[in-house]
């Protein structure tokens, strides 16, 4: 038995499942979790001394590869000056000005603890603004796992087959409306039934939850226009493609404005951090300028900012997102060749340094019924094959991969000598 193996047995005594949260425990994809004892770059290294290349990046935040020594050395000095006092800091102003900056549809913002917090309250604090108390989502967007949020939702929900999670009354969860994703008619036809109730329209720009699925020409421009017209809120829940899909996010990649973002993963550089910002308008309704609540005892905690702003500040370095968009160009264009070659049915989606892959004969993926539609067995074959091979991917043909600045070309290229082999082995 191996030493992962090991761990996951012991850690199902004391930890429901063995994990902390749900996609960790490989019901995707069958199989015993591996235990990760370190990582450094691009690399992960497990309790048996195996080395992974690392496609996961803790799901998002480590576009700087693991360990960054910048980050690194600001979280250190942070914690010797003290790990938390529960008053306001001057880091906490630098790194709003830093989102500022970066994301400049943000005029104010307030960070939280995980994108969970970002989302949950930026519909509280849409709806207090509106007066409203309907939302609108999307069928396989996952904002993380608030009652009104967890409403056919994706990511873990998807995998684990409940996406209306019990212990959400009913009462809660009526006031979540569900629609198509990358389908503006079915957006439309709700609010022309019941626009003037609909407090905000929540989006995951590009969908990174169902598999990676970028949306469709025209599709954020109509959320924005319909949001304009009904007087809704857009929230963009960036906390997975921000800095990813461009530096400034999908709001940048496709040149449409959000009135709220709520951001998490990269902002944190590795420490648990969200946040949500937009119009000074809107975001003067929170506490304690305003009458919406919100508040957390560890919320802008020095070590967390001085390691978010780390990272933050490294990404404007000439070059980086070229050299990432190149990695994944490189990595995706070599899969579909391999899998072309091998003769099994596949396609690739991309956005930044966001991508997804899909064993489907369709050649393109734009819903989430197609994403759920794919070749699950090829997938979960073509994943423990990778795995064996030494490359982490999401265990779950539901999560999307993420590139890193400290992939090489090496390191791409010994990735699709594995796919070649994992290929050939599902085309046997
Ligand atoms: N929103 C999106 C788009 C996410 O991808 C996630 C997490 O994966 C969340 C919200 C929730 O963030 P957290 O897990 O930090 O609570």
């Amino acid at each position: 038995m191996s030493r992962s193996e090991e761990l996951f047995q012991k850690a199902q005594l004391s930890i429901p499942g063995g994990v902390n949260s749900p996609v960790r425990a490989f019901n995707g994809v069958g199989g015993s979790p591996i235990f990760i004892e370190r990582a450094e770059g691009a690399y992960m290294f497990d309790a048996d001394g195996k080395r992974y290349i690392d496609y996961v990046g803790s799901w998002g935040p480590m576009i700087l590869g693991h360990n960054n020594p910048a980050v690194l050395d600001a979280t250190i000095a942070a914690a010797q000056r003290g790990l938390s006092f529960g008053t306001p800091t001057e880091v906490e102003i630098t790194m709003a000005e830093k989102i500022k900056d970066i994301v400049p549809s943000i005029e104010k913002v307030r960070m939280v603890n995980s994108g969970t917090e970002a989302t949950m309250t930026a519909i509280r604090l849409a709806r207090g603004y509106t007066k409203r108390d309907k939302i609108l989502k999307f069928e396989g967007n996952y904002h993380g796992h608030a009652d009104a949020l967890l409403v056919k939702a994706g990511s873990g929900a998807l995998t684990l087959g409940v996406p209306n999670s019990p212990g959400i009354p009913e009462d809660f969860a009526k006031h979540t409306l569900t629609v198509d994703y990358n389908n503006i008619d079915s957006v439309k036809a709700i609010f022309e039934e019941v626009g003037d109730q609909i407090a905000c329209i929540i989006v995951e720009p590009v969908a990174g939850n169902m598999n990676c699925i970028p949306p469709v020409p025209g599709f954020l421009e109509g959320l924005r226009e319909i949001c304009d017209q009904y007087g809704s809120i857009l929230i963009f829940d960036e906390v997975m493609s921000g800095f990813r899909a461009a530096p400034g996010g999908a709001q940048e990649r496709y040149g449409v404005t959000p009135d709220l973002t709520t951001l998490g993963k990269v902002i944190g550089g590795g420490m648990p951090v969200g946040a949500f910002g937009g119009k000074k308008e809107v975001m003067g309704y929170i506490a304690p300028t305003g009458p919406v609540y919100q508040a957390g005892t560890l919320s802008g905690n020095p070590v967390a900012m001085s390691a978010g702003l780390a990272a933050l500040s490294q990404l404007n370095k000439p070059g980086l997102y070229d050299q990432l968009y190149a990695r994944v160009d490189q990595l995706l264009d070599g899969m579909q060749a391999l899998a072309d070659e091998a003769g099994i049915p596949f396609t690739t989606n991309r956005a930044g340094s966001m991508f997804g892959f899909f064993f489907t004969t369709d050649k393109q993926v734009t819903t989430y019924q197609q994403a759920t539609q794919c070749n699950m067995e090829h997938f979960r074959r073509f994943y423990h094959l990778m795995l064996e091979q030494g490359v982490y991917l999401a265990p779950s043909a539901f999560e999307g991969g993420f590139m890193s600045a400290a992939h090489s070309e090496q390191d791409i290229n010994d990735t699709l000598a594995a796919a070649a082999k994992a290929f050939a082995a599902l085309a046997a």
